[in-house]
């Protein structure tokens, strides 16, 4: 047995065996491919379960410097959908059986942002008799709003820490108190003492990254013994600051197998976690999500957001499905997901067993 293939066979990972993983190419690759899928039928099983998409408002107060719909982009036109929309929507994904919805913003804190996600989860809630699973994915807020909101009817929230290298944190964010690490790690804190299903992650390729930086963000990710993550190659956009760093970029084509294998690597530390298979990957490549399913991730996020506001929340370029409507990309999503091995766990939460087992 080589030593490669040793370490395939480990429970526990150091960094240095991270980073040999995260490097392996050719034959080696295929190898941790296949363990990471093996691994993924023994712990959570062959079933991938939906998570409707809804990008409800691309307003946001915040400046990522990598973000499309950063506040200082002055070409976004910024929309926010009406509750009515939102609801037609999270009905759409009750009615079709998808299990959950995914309601996604900019970062906003006011009172009236606050309570009308608060009245909005209730009636979702409502809608559906309490079938439809809600995760948020707005932002950092206080411990008081993300408990109101639990109250309300959100079980699971997505937070990506970017990157956990405080350094590496500091050059893609503008440098102020708002855009702190602290801030963010307070955040995920948070989140775990209200109750959430916590989700975090990292983009893979951001300019100034290593592997070594990869390696330990997937120590991180164990480390705060996280519950579910979504991660993706970072895409360049160029009306963003980061956009000038582009020639020190790996090419899009690395960045993506570079985020196969964090997915591959991770199913292998974290076995019984929920994985999502980032949108990221099919602005890559057209079957970029359904590859991650295969070597390692559980969790698909369909679009659902109306074609009038899509092209408007572009976070990077070739952001995939901008005119193709609710209904088309689901069928499409079902031939592929099914020809990837796949069993579709239709109107189930799929909630992370991670998560359910400490509980
Ligand atoms: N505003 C919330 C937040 O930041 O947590 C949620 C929405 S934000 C658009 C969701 C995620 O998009 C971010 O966590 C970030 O990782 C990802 N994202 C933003 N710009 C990106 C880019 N250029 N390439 C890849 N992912 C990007
Ligand atoms: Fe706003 Fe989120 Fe984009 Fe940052 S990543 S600018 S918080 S939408």
């Amino acid at each position: 047995m080589t030593n490669f293939q040793k370490i395939l066979l480990q429970t526990d990972f150091s960094r240095d065996d991270l980073v040999t993983l995260l490097s392996s190419e050719g034959d080696e690759r295929q190898q941790l491919f296949h363990r990471a899928q093996s691994v993924k039928l023994q712990a959570v099983g062959n079933k991938v379960y939906f998570r409707g998409l809804v990008e409800f408002s691309n307003i946001c107060a915040k400046d990522c410097l990598y973000c499309g719909i950063r506040k200082s982009n002055e070409k976004v036109i910024r929309y926010e959908a009406t509750d009515e929309e939102i609801l037609e929507t999270c009905r759409f994904a009750w009615e079709n059986r998808f299990g959950s919805v995914v309601l996604q913003s900019g970062e906003l804190s006011s009172p009236t942002f606050v309570n009308r996600i608060d009245l909005l989860l209730q009636k979702i809630k409502q809608l559906s008799n309490n079938e439809l699973g809600i995760t948020l994915s707005c932002g950092e807020q206080s411990i008081e709003t993300y408990r109101q909101w639990k109250e309300s009817g959100a079980h699971r929230y997505l937070l990506r820490i970017e990157s956990s290298n405080p350094d590496l944190y500091r050059r893609i964010h503008p440098e102020n108190d708002f855009h702190s690490f602290d801030r963010r790690l307070q955040a995920l804190q948070d989140l775990k003492t209200a109750g959430y299903q916590v989700g975090t992650g990292v983009m893979i390729g951001l300019p100034f990254q290593t592997t070594e930086d990869l390696a330990n963000d997937l120590l991180f990710l164990k480390q705060i013994d996280v519950d579910m993550v979504g991660m993706g190659p970072y895409i360049e956009h160029e009306d963003t600051p980061l956009y000038d760093f582009r020639s020190s970029l790996k090419t899009k084509q690395e960045r993506f197998d570079l985020a196969l294998k964090m997915v591959a690597t991770l199913r292998l530390l974290m076995p019984e976690i929920n994985i999502a298979a980032a949108t990221a990957l099919q602005a890559i490549d057209p079957a970029g999500r359904e590859k991650a399913l295969t070597i390692g991730a559980n969790i698909i996020m369909p679009n659902l957001t109306s074609i009038k506001y899509r092209k408007e929340y572009q976070l990077y370029e070739d952001k995939p499905c901008l005119d193709e409507d609710a209904e088309l990309c689901r069928n499409c999503l079902e031939a592929r997901i099914e020809l990837s091995g796949c069993e579709i766990g239709y109107g189930e939460w799929g909630d992370s067993k991670h998560f359910i087992q400490k509980s």
